[in-house]
């Protein structure tokens, strides 16, 4: 089935045909929604056909995506997505909350959630005969657009701020990207990139810019919903029972999970989306403000946080991430960088290793049951966005130094009392 769709813009809603690349609102640089012919695929597709399909990735969900034909068959692009949920009941009874779902990225490909967004995007640039593609990048979006290009032997160029995470920038120039380290920050990185497209013909992914990212995202809310489908025995009979967590810096990752729940909706396999809540560093929190203040103009920052991921001083892909909350009966929770690295370690004690950023989310849910703000009866389900292994530094700042001793029974008696 080949998948037909226009483009809507997300301020002025204008619509525009997909013959011409065209990344933002030519009109006012308004984010792009990705419109499918929801009549049509509802004719052609059951969700029980979806959930009897055995491809174990997004691309199960190829007939909800903008893209014609699936790619890389026998490659990394075919692990992406489909990640676990946990129901860790220590961490519940942690938070004396009756149902806690973890959604972990880390087992992706490239171990985030920037994978799913990546694939689609390389995808897209086959489709369309893009030979290169580039991107600005915190660390995981670069690492996953590299490792997706690599695994189908696209070129990829990469633009990091010079202080991303090491490993994130080995895992860069271990793909064969071509990186080039800005002396600056992420958002200088973005402004270049674009740049760079226009002038070398490159296809941009950029976050926030390119409309595919948020298609690649979607997928997520796609499983959420697919896997409580077939866990009827949960306490979530209902979407709309269910709050969702996840942490925010561009804004994108909320808008595409917004977005997949919104084409449920559109295809009517669901009734209600469930209550979307964006948790972002208090130190990098453009789009917390906005919503605070009931706003869609958002203000940029001058970010400063440990979560590197979440670092952005003028969101992308605010808008829509205002929206993700407000339209879903959601909110907007800041926490601090103390905050986050506790987290970690909440995580850690779970069997979970998060980035901070992916930390940031289960750091907010637990500012919002203190508050009140969730019901401890309440379903919730955290996304833990990345993996723990990209920053070691934050996480050594979670936990004390280990002991080190003589190698004798007699010191380690010492050291285990
Ligand atoms: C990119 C990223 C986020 C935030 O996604 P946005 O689309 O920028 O809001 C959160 N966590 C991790 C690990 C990320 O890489
Ligand atoms: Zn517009």
């Amino acid at each position: 089935m080949k998948s037909e769709y226009n483009y809507k813009c997300s301020l002025c809603g204008h619509e525009y045909d997909t013959q011409e690349i065209i990344y933002t609102c030519p009109r006012d640089s308004g984010n792009l929604d990705v419109i499918l012919d929801y009549s049509n695929i509802r004719e052609a597709l059951s969700p029980d056909q979806i959930k009897k399909s055995r491809e174990p990735s997004i691309w199960r969900y190829l007939a909800l995506l903008p893209i014609g034909e699936p790619i890389g068959a026998g490659t990394p692009l075919h692990s992406v997505g489909w990640t676990p949920v946990y129901s860790p009941d220590s961490l519940s009874e942690k938070l004396d909350l009756r149902d806690l779902f973890i959604k972990d990225e880390s087992p992706n490909p490239t171990a985030s959630f920037k994978d799913r967004a990546s694939a689609v995007v390389v995808a897209k640039a086959i489709e369309i005969g893009k030979e290169v593609v580039v991107t600005a990048s915190t660390g995981n979006a670069g690492a996953a657009l590299a490792g997706m290009a690599a695994a189908v032997s696209q070129k990829a160029v990469i633009m990091a701020p010079k202080n991303a995470p090491p490993a994130k920038i080995a895992q860069l120039l271990i793909y064969n990207a071509q990186v080039i380290l800005v002396d600056g920050r992420y958002d200088d990185a973005f402004d270049l990139s674009i740049q760079a497209s226009q002038e070398f013909g490159w296809y941009c992914r950029n976050t926030g810019f390119n409309p595919f990212t948020a298609e690649g995202k979607k997928t997520a809310a796609f499983e959420i919903w697919e896997w409580f489908e077939n866990h009827k025995n949960t306490s979530v009979k209902n979407m709309e029972e269910l709050a969702v967590f996840v942490s925010v810096g561009d804004g994108n990752i909320i808008s595409g999970i917004h977005k997949g729940f919104k084409d449920l909706l559109a295809l009517d396999w669901i009734e209600t989306p469930p209550r979307i809540f964006g948790v972002q560093a208090a130190g990098s929190a453009a789009i917390a403000n906005a919503f605070n203040q009931k706003s869609e103009q958002i203000q940029p920052v001058s970010a400063d946080t440990i979560a590197d991921s979440i670092s952005v001083d003028m969101p992308r892909d605010g808008v829509r991430a205002v929206r993700a909350a407000s339209q879903t009966n959601g909110s907007y929770i800041t926490v601090e960088d103390n905050e986050i690295i506790r987290a970690i370690k909440d995580l850690g004690e779970a069997g979970i290793f998060a980035e901070p950023a992916g930390a940031a989310s289960f750091a907010g849910l637990k500012i919002a049951l203190k508050s009140g703000l969730v019901d401890r009866s309440t379903p919730v389900l955290v996304i833990n966005t990345g993996s723990g292994l990209k920053d070691i530094n934050a996480a050594r700042k979670a936990v004390p130094q280990p002991l080190i001793i003589q190698p004798t029974l007699e010191d380690l008696k010492k050291a285990v009392n």
